[in-house]
C-alpha cells in the first residue's frame, strides 16, 4: 500500500463531517472516498459528492458482485465503500480517507491492518444530544435511534489508534491534521514515496 489509508469514525453528532471537511480543505493530498448509500439525500447533498445515492436493489447487486470493500447497515440504511476506487487510489500512492461507521472500520482494518484508525468523541453525551437536536436534519425518532447507537459506538474507541475529543473545533482540527502528517512520515510510507532516495536499503 503506497498511500496512507485513514479511517475516521465517530458517533453521529460528534462533529466528524465538519472535521473531515476541514482536513480536506487544509490538506488537499487527502482524498475522500464517496460511499454508496440507500439513504435518501438530505437537503443540499449532491449525488456523487456527498454519497452515491442508490436503491436497495442496485446496492445488493453491487454487493453481490464484490464491488464493495466493506458494507454495513447503519440506522436502517445501507452504506458501502467502493473497492475499486479505493484500491486504485492507494496503488497510485494517494492518501485516502474513509468516513465510515465502526462496523465498516473493523472490516477495513481486517483487510488493511496498516490503516490508521481515528475516533472522534464529543466532549460529553449531553453535548452529543444537543448537537443532534440542533442540527435539525433528522426527526425525533431518528435522533433517538442515533443516540442509542452512539452509546454502543463509543465503546468501540479502543479499536482505534487515535482519539480526538471534539470540544473545541479548531483544536480538534489541528489534531486531525497532525495525525495525517505524522502518518505520512512513517518509514514505510516514506520509502513508498521515494524508493530511489538516499535512505539505506532494507
Ligand atoms: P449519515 O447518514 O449521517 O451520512 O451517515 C450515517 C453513518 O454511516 C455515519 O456514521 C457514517 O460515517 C456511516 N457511513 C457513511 N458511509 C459509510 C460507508 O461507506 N460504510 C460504512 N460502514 N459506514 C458509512
Amino acid at each position: 500500500m503506497a498511500g496512507s489509508l485513514f479511517i475516521v469514525a465517530a458517533p453521529s453528532g460528534a462533529g466528524k463531517t465538519t472535521l473531515v471537511r476541514g482536513l480536506l480543505e487544509r490538506d488537499p493530498a487527502v482524498n475522500l472516498s464517496v460511499s454508496f448509500t440507500t439513504r435518501k439525500a438530505r437537503e443540499g447533498e449532491v449525488d456523487g459528492v456527498a454519497y452515491h445515492f442508490t436503491s436497495i436493489a442496485d446496492f445488493m447487486t453491487r454487493r453481490d458482485r464484490g464491488e464493495f470493500l466493506e458494507w454495513a447497515e447503519v440506522h436502517g440504511n445501507y452504506y458501502a465503500t467502493s473497492r475499486r476506487w479505493l484500491e486504485t487510489q492507494l496503488a497510485a500512492g494517494h492518501d485516502v480517507l474513509l468516513e465510515i461507521d465502526c462496523q465498516g472500520a473493523a472490516q477495513v482494518r481486517s483487510i488493511f491492518p496498516e490503516a490508521i484508525g481515528i475516533f472522534i468523541l464529543p466532549p460529553s453525551f449531553e453535548a452529543l444530544e444537543q448537537r443532534l437536536r440542533g442540527r435539525g436534519t433528522d426527526s425525533a425518532e431518528v435522533i433517538a435511534q442515533r443516540l442509542a447507537a452512539a452509546e454502543d459506538e463509543m465503546r468501540q474507541v479502543d479499536h482505534f489508534d487515535y482519539v480526538i475529543i471534539n470540544n473545541d473545533l479548531q483544536i480538534a482540527l489541528d489534531e486531525l491534521c497532525c495525525v495525517a502528517r505524522a502518518a505520512r512520515l512513517r518509514i514505510a510510507q516514506v520509502r513508498g514515496r521515494c524508493p530511489q532516495s538516499f535512505l539505506p536499503a532494507l
